[in-house]
């Protein structure tokens, strides 16, 4: 597991990444990059904890604690009774 930043609670174990690049796509601060068939954390420090790239990894490569640091996303989780949304920030 990789969790070198201690400014979030995002943890990627790049072992179980299969390449899907779903992580890529739906994060919206563009925290992963691909390389090759592989994801990599580029910049984790800009991680919002929305919880996008956990819900869409089907390998379970992500873990982040999600609606903990994003204001949209805790603003939308009130309003909507949901425990866990995506952010759209
Ligand atoms: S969503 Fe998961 S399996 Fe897909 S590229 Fe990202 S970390 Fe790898
Ligand atoms: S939790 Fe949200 S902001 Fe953080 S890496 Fe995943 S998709 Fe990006």
């Amino acid at each position: 597991m990789l969790n070198a930043y201690a400014v979030n609670t995002l943890i990627y174990d790049p072992a179980l990444c299969n390449g899907c690049a779903l992580c890529v796509a739906v994060c919206p601060h563009a925290v992963f990059e691909m390389d090759g068939r592989k994801a990599v954390l580029v910049r984790p420090s800009a991680c919002m904890e929305c919880g996008a790239c956990q819900k869409n990894c089907i390998m379970n490569a992500i873990a982040v604690e999600s609606g903990v640091g994003c204001a949209s996303a805790m603003i939308r989780a009130a309003l909507t009774g949901k425990k866990e949304v995506s952010c759209d920030c």
